[in-house]
């Protein structure tokens, strides 16, 4: 199982297709050679202008083993759990909890946020970064349809939270998991088509608290499924964390004001 995940991450990187725009290295939307961000946790890839990523940004993402929206986890603590509370720093793309930050982060900052380490390097500020992104946006709008179909985000969801919390109808359909019991989380996956699967986390006795703390390579390597049902149940346990924590952090706020 791990070998043929290395295998599909080391695919012939100059014919990989982005995942927005549908083009190789050689194009990007402007017709012009882009190096292109490769997930390091899995099969997503992009150029960063399709991603409305600022050069300064694509430069700093190009610079490290990037994670993907979907994959990010805390460049402090390496998980993704409590989504709500993680920031995405604008200047290098790495993700933070408020409270792994050094130094933490009390109140969630408004719009874009840089991290310490970007704050300190005299070759990024936040500046640079808004014009560049003004200048994208009819071209995004024109590729929505083609954005639709491949399933891929719109746009860079960077500054606050990640981009299925700004969702709100897609949140509202998914339920809080976090009380299910092992045979709710069976069922769950039997009606999400994975019938064959679904038993596991029964034998497993995976409950609703458990599925929340589940990480990636649990699903993909932990558990004895195909690689192909691993991704897609683990997109489904990634959609019920984000929710719980989100309604976790409702709550959260509701208590407070
Ligand atoms: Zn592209
Ligand atoms: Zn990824
Ligand atoms: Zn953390
Ligand atoms: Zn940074």
């Amino acid at each position: 199982m791990m070998k043929s995940l290395r295998e599909l991450n080391t695919v012939d990187r100059s014919r990989a297709i982005c995942d927005y725009c549908l083009q190789d290295v050689t194009h990007n939307r402007q017709g012009e050679f882009e190096e292109m961000l490769f997930c390091k946790d899995c099969d997503a890839k992009a150029h960063p202008s399709c991603m409305k990523y600022s050069s300064t940004l694509a430069a700093q993402a190009l610079s490290y083993p990037w994670q993907c929206v979907e994959c990010k986890t805390c460049s402090s603590c390496f998980t993704a759990r409590d989504g709500a509370s993680i920031l995405f720093c604008d200047g290098c793309d790495k993700a933070y909890h408020m409270l792994c930050h050094e130094p933490e982060v009390i109140t969630k900052p408004e719009g874009k946020w840089l991290c310490s380490s970007c704050l300190n390097d005299p070759g990024i500020s936040l500046e640079d970064f808004s014009e560049e992104e003004n200048g994208l946006e009819s071209d995004v709008a024109s590729f929505s349809s083609e954005l639709q179909t491949s399933g891929a985000n719109s746009t860079r969801l960077s500054t606050v939270s990640p981009p299925v919390n700004s969702n709100h109808s897609q949140i509202n359909n998914i339920p809080d998991s976090t009380n299910w019991t092992a045979a709710q989380v069976a069922e769950y996956f039997t009606n999400a088509g994975f019938t064959k699967q679904a038993s596991v986390f029964a034998e497993e006795e995976i409950d609703g608290k458990s599925l929340l703390l589940l990480q990636k390579t649990d699903v993909v390597s932990g558990m004895t499924f195909k690689l192909g049902p691993a991704v897609k149940i683990y997109e489904h346990i990634v959609k019920l964390q984000r929710a719980s924590s989100r309604k976790r952090s409702y709550h959260q706020q509701n208590g407070m004001s």
